[in-house]
């Protein structure tokens, strides 16, 4: 049974198809990874999968349950997290509540209070710290970090709750090279628990950490496979040259 199921997704934006039929499957324990050309639906698809758009039609089956129509914090509830294009940490509040603060947000006020206690709770916002390289800067301003420190905090607040699915839109965007290796590196361990789908540009990154590609143009699917047949596929060839 598929983790993630998404059936003749549509989102219609006034005259705009952004999608337009979009079928896709991801495995649990997989990296999936989401290509093509800019406006293609990537940010719309993975939208629509966290609930922040809902699709105009088709379904999304999450882990056995529709969730098509259902509100982004019941799906946070139920195992998904969403790390938006745009970066969104609170700058004026310390590392660590940022990473409290998206616990509390996945969870809610009152199951956060009831369900463990306040040394476990610290242990589990210093680890979701310690995973992204940034246990030593918990007590500074999220304002103090560097752009990649940004990044890197906004995944490991996405992962503090646990999900069973990561949704990452273009997280290394502005990284330097350095960065985006040490991101490869870092995100990879999560598949123990973790399945991901993510939208990246630098294609070399991608076909590093993802097991499987979907390639989408103009809202459709172009093709999906694993990183080798994508890569011999001549279509997905042409619209990288097109550009
Ligand atoms: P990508 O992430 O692949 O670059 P997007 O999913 O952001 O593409 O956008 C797909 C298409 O939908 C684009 O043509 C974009 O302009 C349009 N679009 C995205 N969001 C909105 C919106 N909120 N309102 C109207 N059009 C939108
Ligand atoms: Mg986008």
């Amino acid at each position: 049974m598929a983790l993630l199921r998404v059936s003749a997704v549509t989102k219609v934006y006034g005259p705009l198809k952004a999608l337009d039929g979009i079928d896709l499957t991801v495995e649990a324990g997989t990296f999936h990874g989401l290509i093509g050309p800019n406006g293609s639906g990537k940010s719309t698809l993975l939208k629509a999968i966290a609930g922040a758009h809902l699709p105009t039609t088709g379904s999304i089956l999450f882990d056995d349950t529709d969730i098509t129509a259902m509100p982004p914090y019941q799906r946070a509830r139920n195992g998904l997290s969403l790390k938006f294009q745009i970066t969104a940490v609170l700058t004026e509040l310390s590392v660590y509540d940022n990473v409290l603060l998206a616990l509390q947000s996945a969870e809610g006020y009152g199951a956060l209070l009831r369900s463990r206690s306040r040394q476990r709770l610290d242990a589990e916002v210093m680890q979701a710290l310690e995973r992204f390289r940034l246990a030593d800067r918990a007590d500074d301003l999220a304002g103090e970090l560097s752009h990649g420190e940004q990044q890197w905090l906004e995944i490991a607040m996405a992962l503090a709750p646990r999900p069973k699915l990561l949704l990452l839109d273009e997280p290394t965007g502005g990284m330097s090279p350095e960065e985006r290796r040490v991101t490869g590196e870092l995100l990879t361990p999560i598949k123990q628990d973790c399945a991901l789908v993510i939208v990246e540009h630098d294609l070399d990154f991608i076909k590093n950490i993802c097991d499987r590609l979907t390639v989408l143009d103009q809202g459709r699917v172009l093709g999906t496979g694993t990183v080798a047949e994508i890569e011999g596929d001549a279509r997905v060839q042409e619209i990288y040259t097109r550009r």
